[in-house]
């Protein structure tokens, strides 16, 4: 197994954590950060410190970016951007599937090939198998690089588009924010009722493992079209979440989260009728904004 250098720019959490998996794998690893001291724990276990970006470009051909966002890549890379020709830059920053594109746009003019990644683990899951990462970009690029990707985590390619990758990662994120903060709504309803999270977590987690028939049930329904209210009706869950958004409010809990949610419940009855199941959101969502 062939171990080519690596550069990785960035050493937040996770920058750190890609760092040390590819120590641990045997590269030579280089590595910067605007902030030079978050090398110091790398640097110890033999990590290269470049003293520049372009010092960092020239070490490595493959060259890993784990910036907070696409807008630090062009602060970082734009003053060395000579130093871009030949690389592949493997960039694992997540942002928006259009600022994807714009960035593998970007590195094209300046010479180097991209893959844009989306990491679906936080740092403690680097380096290993169990968790993976969408990439999208050229294919010929990625089963090239794919045995030094899989240092950091299981791939996923999903297409040449730029965007893909990204696309994929925010699909993600769009359910994880969402399923996360209604846990902690969850967490403080019943905190305000003397019931301790660790409590109540077991309940919450019985319930999240729950939903995966919910998933596989609703899903072919959804792609025919099929919302009719046979198994359950919106006027039954606009009932239901309604007592949901009142047992906060009487426990002096902010409602505010089910009540929107519940806004949406109650469009849905309105453009559909009270009869339709309530994946007949999954419509009025696609609708845009009321
Ligand atoms: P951080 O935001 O903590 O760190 C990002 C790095 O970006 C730091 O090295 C920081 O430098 C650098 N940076 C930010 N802005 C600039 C700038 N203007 N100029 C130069 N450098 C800059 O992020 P993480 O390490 O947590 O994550 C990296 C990426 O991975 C993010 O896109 C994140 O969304 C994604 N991700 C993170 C996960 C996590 O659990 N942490 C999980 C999955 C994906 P400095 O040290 O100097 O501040």
């Amino acid at each position: 197994v062939s171990t080519p250098p690596v550069t990785v720019l960035g050493l937040g959490p996770m920058g750190r954590a890609m760092a040390g998996a590819y120590l641990d794998a045997g590269h030579r690893v280089t590595v910067w950060n605007r902030t030079a001291s978050r090398a110091d724990d790398l640097v110890a276990r033999g990590a290269v410190r470049a003293a520049t970006v372009e010092e960092a470009l020239a070490a490595s051909e493959v060259v890993v970016l784990s910036l907070t966002d696409y807008a630090a890549m062009y602060t970082v890379l734009e003053p060395a951007a000579p130093a871009l020709a030949g690389r592949v830059l493997v960039n694992l920053s997540s942002d928006t599937p259009e600022r994807a594109r714009e960035g593998a746009a970007w590195a094209a003019r300046h010479g180097a090939r991209h893959l844009t990644g989306g990491v679906q683990t936080p740092p403690s899951g680097i380096g290993s198998a169990e968790f993976d990462t969408f990439y999208s970009g050229p294919r010929d690029l990625f089963e090239q690089y794919e045995d030094v990707l899989k240092v950091l985590t299981g791939t996923d390619y999903r297409g040449e588009d730029p965007g893909l990758a990204a696309l994929y990662y925010q699909l993600q994120m769009d359910l994880f924010w969402t399923t996360l903060t209604a846990w902690l709504h969850m967490l403080a309803l019943a905190d305000a009722n003397g019931i301790k999270p660790s409590e109540i977590t077991p309940y919450a987690a019985g319930t999240l493992g729950g939903m995966e028939q919910f998933l596989d049930f609703y899903t072919p329904r959804i792609e025919a079209g099929q919302h009719s209210g046979d198994v359950e009706r919106i006027s039954m869950a606009v009932a239901s979440l309604d007592h949901v958004v009142h047992t906060a409010r009487d426990s002096g809990v902010d409602p505010a989260l089910p009540a929107a949610v519940l806004r949406t419940f109650r469009r849905a009855a309105a453009e559909s009728g009270e009869e339709d199941s309530l994946t007949r959101l999954f419509e009025v969502f696609g609708r845009g904004a009321a």
